[in-house]
């Protein structure tokens, strides 16, 4: 089974593509969403989160106190730095794991929104990366999230500039209102069982 990353900026549509390659069989690992599944149920990561911020990280019901995390990291980037080392090898080996488990396709998918920017997409086998412009992406998170211009600006300030994600990326995907998704998506699809198909046959001979 090949690896195959998915990376964009936010509200690019990362998360819109996934959906269509699972109609076409392909599973895929929402990293971001289980990064936060995990650091609340991942024994190891909760003591490191607990030893680098102290018993008030997490809620007495077990949630994560984010506002108090946010708040630190926000002005302090060596805490941010290792709240990323402790969390990133924990999704990794999570990751892995479930790719390990999954059966008869050809490749899955690893959708994370700063895959680029960890340096993930060193491990996967292919990368894919999802452009929209920067207009569009802004007007699509304040309909999805209701919020403000600003909110969304201060995010996408945060992340890698676009063209960065598209320098290493094996394919791109136009999300921009006027390629067609599924068109495109198909296309990917079809290359990516086509390289799966001839791996094994070289591997076989
Ligand atoms: P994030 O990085 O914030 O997780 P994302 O890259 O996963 O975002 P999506 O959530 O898939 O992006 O898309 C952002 C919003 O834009 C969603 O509300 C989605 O329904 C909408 N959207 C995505 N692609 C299109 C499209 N081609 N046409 C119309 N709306 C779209």
């Amino acid at each position: 089974m090949l690896k195959v990353g998915i990376t964009g900026g936010i509200g690019s549509g990362k998360t819109t593509i996934c959906r269509i390659f699972e109609t076409l069989g392909i599973p895929v690992y929402y990293a971001d969403e289980r990064a936060k599944w995990l650091m609340l149920h991942d024994e190891a990561l909760v003591d490191g989160v607990k030893q680098l911020f102290g018993e008030e990280a997490y809620t007495k019901e077990g949630l994560l106190n984010r506002p108090f995390i946010a708040q630190i990291v926000f002005n302090d980037q060596a805490k941010l730095n290792q709240l990323n080392q402790l969390v990133h090898p924990a999704v990794h080996r999570d990751g892995q794991t479930w790719h390990d488990a999954q059966k008869d396709v050809a490749y899955t998918l690893n959708e994370a929104a700063l895959m680029v920017e960890s340096g993930g997409y060193h491990k996967m086998d292919q990368l894919i990366t999802v452009f929209a412009p920067k207009e569009i992406r802004i007007n699509r998170v304040m309909a999805r999230d209701q919020v403000e211009r600003a909110a969304v600006e201060a995010r996408i300030s945060k992340q890698l500039p676009e063209e960065e994600k598209l320098k290493v990326a094996h394919h791109i995907i136009y999300n921009d209102g006027e390629h067609s998704l599924i068109q495109q998506v198909h296309q990917i699809h079809q290359v990516l069982v086509e390289r799966k198909k001839l791996i094994e046959e070289i591997a076989s001979s």
